[in-house]
């Protein structure tokens, strides 16, 4: 069974830390959510853990079933099994959602072992008849004029496809109409399984009636100041995010 842990995780910006130590273990068939105020570091937590060069690491250790994710370039974590569905997905001219695809997995996959085209094709459409997505999206070009709700339901088709071992998920509820919404958390819910862990970033606890997650973590300035079950969602929902500043004195 899969685990993904993260101790004393420390990452900077230009210079300036953001992250300021950030413990976190994921089991296999877990899910993980991370919830926090605007600019607590969030996002940077999930670029650091899927090596972006811009977010540098200065402290701590990440292993993916005991081995070192942060000895890992960009591509190899991604081999290795981590996938992150991005806040703002990027586009790319010229590049059909579908050659990226094929081009994604058979990086993944040994010399010789290609998935076939027709394989591959037919399973792309199996997924995106599960998303309810049009299946002219299989040629466009990633990304490109796709509507913010689009792009998410791409994303977890991306997710579906790569069959990742720790999948982080930034705020994917972000744009989501209530229908769209629904659909992305049923693709979620379907990849749940004893050998994947999900980590799930989100500002609001709406996504987490429809993902219902193990354990919710509080982040703030850094640093992840609380734990619990998703009752800690519902409160954080109803109540903001002051209660938890003022029982842990911090100040901003
Ligand atoms: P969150 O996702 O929790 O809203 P972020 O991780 O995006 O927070 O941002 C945390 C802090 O890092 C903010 O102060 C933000 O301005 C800064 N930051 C994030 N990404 C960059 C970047 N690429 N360049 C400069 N500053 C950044
Ligand atoms: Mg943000
Ligand atoms: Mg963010």
């Amino acid at each position: 069974s899969t685990q993904f842990e993260i101790q004393g995780l420390k990452s900077s910006i230009e210079g300036k830390e953001i992250l300021k130590g950030i413990d976190l273990k994921i089991g296999g068939g877990e899910v993980h959510a991370i919830m926090g105020p605007n600019g607590t570091g969030k996002s940077t937590l999930a670029s650091a853990l899927m090596g972006h060069p811009k977010y540098e690491v200065t402290d701590g250790s990440v292993t993916l079933n005991g081995e070192d994710v942060l000895e890992m370039g960009v591509d190899e974590r991604a081999r290795a099994g981590l996938f992150l569905a991005m806040q703002y997905p990027s586009e790319i001219t010229g590049v059909t959602n579908a050659d990226f695809l094929r081009s994604a997995i058979n990086a993944r996959r040994e010399e010789g072992n290609e998935i076939s085209l027709i394989k591959f094709v037919r399973q792309m459409e199996g997924k995106m008849k599960e998303l309810e997505m049009n299946p002219e999206f299989m040629h466009r070009y990633l990304n490109e004029g796709f509507s913010g709700g689009e792009k998410k339901r791409n994303e977890i088709l991306q997710m579906m496809m790569l069959d990742p071992k720790l999948v982080i998920l930034d705020e994917i509820d972000s744009g989501l109409d209530i229908d769209a919404l629904r659909i992305v958390a049923e693709g979620v819910n379907a990849m749940r399984a004893e050998d994947r862990g999900f980590l799930i970033i989100t500002h609001y606890q709406r996504l987490l009636n429809y993902i219902t997650p193990d354990f919710v973590h509080v982040m703030m300035q850094g640093r992840i100041v609380k734990s619990g079950g998703p009752e800690l969602a519902q409160r954080l929902e109803a109540e903001g995010y002051d209660w938890v500043k003022e029982e842990l004195g911090i100040v901003d």
